[in-house]
């Protein structure tokens, strides 16, 4: 090897690699999918290179040939027993520097492959994670497409888990909520059972269709809601109050045999909708709450104290249920309205939100409204945590979208795992890069932390394989005092982020430096 040649963190005896398999003091390579805030973040953060690749975005900046020197330095990734397409990582490898793609196995374990003197073969399938990088914010269909015959090195991180769409399928997630649900009436009584009402009545369509037509004879009057499975946005979601609207429906937009290539009718759910939603200025809103998992075994979840609520932009009514403007809180679909005004937008910022509650309602009325938040994430996760595929090297920033009802009982919509990131406007994009750098700042591929730390940046732990409470410095917004019984959650409280990290690096460095 020549001299200054860059040699990976991993590859180093010394810091190269730590109990939590994070890269030690050298640059860190990242692939990006998307072209918004996201790639702001990683391109503005010190350290951090980005590696040129066919599924990245086209940039100005020529591969680094230290870099490309890096990828021959014979590290060699370890196997995943699964068939996939030609690698260049076939033969024999030194030690046990990569990780299974067996995600459900412990670093250095790897059941099924021959080793013999420190040496691992590699069936000739394996396909290596193109480009040498250690982070990747990839798209989901890159994922769904690459996951299963691909192998990821020990300290790689990359977005999303394998089968995200359990919790983020409108049918699948309260198919799971449902089944978690009826479990926990088994098996802790029929009151436990009662902490799942946080999802409106949900149908899946075509397959619950007698079930739907049986209980909405039972509910004469009331407004429905159908919405397209795997849809987003807003796109092909109406109301209806009548039987015949959906047979209608069902005979023309539904199966149009005009269309050959959709053999299966699309999936759709049908949903009762909330009809007295907490209206400010005579508007609906929902809350937009960005949720981190960064592991679903053990569940370790955060959660940010910034985010938005975003109001339709006509006051709300239930005489004119065909009117998407009044009823569908997107900004996809507000930002089409006749007097939308793009300057004044729809949002309030989360912590806006929260204070403008406090003063109505008082601040315990609204701690118990958003503690029911709480409960909505960890419930949900929960729903799924057997089903996800956890991987070590995966994590999640979902979107949830919260309704709150005029009791200020908070209702779950919708959990995304792509929210978007594309900034509507200055206020906007300061949160999501504050958000987004806050993401990085807790993966912490820098290795600048301890792993013991409650908040970070906007981020702060809500579960840990069971509830994370307070420490009393946390208590912006508990003006009684400090007890320590309460949770660690502060969504819409003050983010301070920047001064937080100062300290928390400050304090964590101290703390590895003894
Ligand atoms: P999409 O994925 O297309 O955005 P959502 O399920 O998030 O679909 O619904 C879009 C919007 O419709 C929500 O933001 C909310 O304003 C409204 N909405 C959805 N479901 C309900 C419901 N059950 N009750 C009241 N409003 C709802």
């Amino acid at each position: 090897m020549s001299k200054g040649t860059k040699v990976p963190g991993y590859m180093q005896g010394k810091g190269s690699r730590n109990p939590r398999g994070i890269i030690g003091d050298r640059e860190i390579r990242y692939k990006c999918s998307l072209q918004n805030t996201i790639l702001d973040v990683l391109r503005g953060r010190p350290g951090w290179q980005e590696v040129p690749g066919q599924n990245n975005i086209p940039q100005n900046v020529q591969a680094n040939p230290k870099q490309q020197g890096q990828q021959s330095t014979g590290q060699q990734p370890s196997n995943t027993g699964k068939s996939g397409s030609g690698s260049t990582n076939q033969g024999t490898t030194f030690g046990n520097k990569g990780s299974v793609r067996n995600p459900q196995q412990g670093p250095g374990t790897q059941p099924g492959v021959p080793t013999r003197l420190g040496f691992q073969s590699i069936p000739p399938i394996t396909r290596n994670s193109d480009g040498d990088w250690d982070f990747y914010w990839c798209d989901r269909e890159w994922l769904a497409q690459n996951y299963d015959t691909m192998f990821l090195y020990e300290h790689q991180k990359i977005l999303h888990f394998r089968n995200h769409y359990e919790l983020t399928r409108k049918n699948l997630m309260v198919k799971n909520l449902k089944r978690l649900k009826k479990q926990t009436e088994r098996e802790l009584g029929k009151a436990e059972g009662q902490s799942f009402e946080f999802f409106p009545t949900t149908y899946e369509l075509p397959s619950e269709y007698h079930i739907f037509v049986e209980e909405f004879k039972k509910n004469p009057g009331i407004i429905w809601i159908m919405k397209p499975a795997a849809r987003a946005q807003g796109r092909g979601i109406f109301l209806f109050r009548r039987l015949k609207d959906i047979t209608d429906w069902k005979k023309g937009e539904y199966q149009p045999l005009s269309d050959p290539n959709r053999e299966v009718p699309e999936t759709y759910v049908v949903q009762r909708y909330i009809e007295n939603p907490y209206l400010i200025g005579g508007r609906k809103f929902d809350v937009r709450v960005y949720v981190l998992v960064v592991s679903y075994n053990p569940l370790k979840v955060w959660l940010y104290r910034s985010g938005f609520a975003r109001f339709s932009n006509t006051r709300f009514s239930l005489d004119s249920i065909e009117d998407t403007y009044v009823h569908l809180t997107n900004v996809a679909i507000q930002k089409n309205a006749p007097d939308y005004d793009p300057d004044k937008g729809c949002k309030w910022s989360t912590q806006q939100l929260r204070k403008y509650l406090c003063a109505k309602h008082g601040v315990e009325a609204v701690k118990n409204a958003f503690k029911g938040i709480d409960n909505i994430i960890i419930k949900s996760l929960q729903s799924v945590q057997k089903i996800i595929i956890n991987d070590k090297h995966c994590f999640e920033m979902y979107g949830y979208d919260v309704l709150f009802d005029s009791d200020l009982k908070p209702w779950l919509i919708e959990i995304n795992a792509s929210p978007s990131l594309t900034a509507s406007g200055k206020e906007d994009y300061d949160l999501k890069f504050g958000l987004l750098n806050d993401v990085l700042n807790v993966l912490d591929l820098e290795n600048r932390l301890t792993g013991k730390e409650k908040r970070i940046g906007g981020w702060d732990l809500l579960w840990e394989d069971g509830p994370i409470l307070a420490d009393d410095g946390n208590m912006e917004c508990t003006p009684n005092g400090t007890t320590a019984s309460i949770p660690n959650s502060f969504l819409g409280c003050h983010n301070d982020r920047k001064r937080q990290l100062r300290e928390l690096f400050t304090a964590a460095q101290s703390i590895k430096k003894s």
